[in-house]
This record gives structure tokens, sequence and C-alpha cells, in this order.
């Protein structure tokens, strides 16, 4: 099942790179799992300032059932077709989705300049770029 996890934009800035982005969308066996995926990845990229909050949570607890494929707000990511729906997904002005599957492989998705990147990066590090964020979007 998948798991989300949004990043609180916590300074005024969101923390992107090819391991973290404004959102985080987590394959797992249960929100448990999930949960402790989260925070092993964000370890290094989770400074926060104390008006703001922290900058990652797991809102849903222990025992969330998850999607079957990534949503956020109730909205799946299967079916938007353009870069403004994508942009409109993520909002808030981040750039970047990081996709961590259950094989230990993951998935970058940015927008910048409204062009579309999606590169795949194997457990063994070795990575590929796509027009096309296999199996989740199918953006024109
Ligand atoms: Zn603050």
């Amino acid at each position: 099942m998948w798991y989300t996890f949004s990043q609180n934009n916590s300074g005024g800035y969101y923390i992107e790179n090819d391991y973290v982005g404004s959102i985080l969308f987590i394959e797992a066996l249960n929100q448990n799992e999930a949960n402790d995926k989260m925070w092993a990845i964000v370890e290094d990229y989770s400074e926060w300032c104390p008006c703001c909050g922290e900058r990652w949570d797991t809102p849903w607890g222990d025992d969330d059932e998850g999607t079957e494929t990534p949503e956020r707000y109730g909205k799946k990511l299967i079916g938007i077709t353009t870069i403004k729906g994508l942009q409109d997904f993520m909002s808030w002005f981040g750039e970047t989705m990081v996709f961590y599957f259950l094989d230990g492989s993951r998935m970058i998705v940015s927008i910048q300049n409204k062009k579309l990147s999606v590169r795949k990066i194997s457990v063994d590090g070795v990575e590929t770029q796509s027009d096309e964020a296999t199996g989740f979007l199918s953006i024109k």
C-alpha cells in the first residue's frame, strides 16, 4: 500500500532533493512500517524552526490502511494528465515528489519552469530518465 507524507515548509521553505520532496510517497506493508521508513529517509532533512513547527509528522498514526495507488487528501495521482494538474496536486509551491518503492528503488518527480522531470534510481543507485512516471502519471 501507499502512504503519503506532506512536508511542512517550516521556516518558509521546503527541503527538496533526490531524497525528499514536498511530498513523500512510501510503499510499505503497513503504516507503522511506512512511518519507520519515513523517519529514516528524512533524518538528514528535518531542520525546523519553533514558530512553524516540525518539518515532518505522522498525522495518520500507526494503523492507517494506506491506498492502492498514491493519493493525497483523497485525490489520486492516477488520472492527472497535465503539468498544471500535477502542480495543483502538489500545491504550496512544492516542486518535487519522491516515491519510495517496496523493492528499495525510488522515483523523483519534479516540475521546474513548467517542465516535468522523472528520474528513477534503482536500489543499486543506477539512474534512468523517463518522460513518464510509470504507472502513476500520464502527462501529455
Ligand atoms: Zn518559523
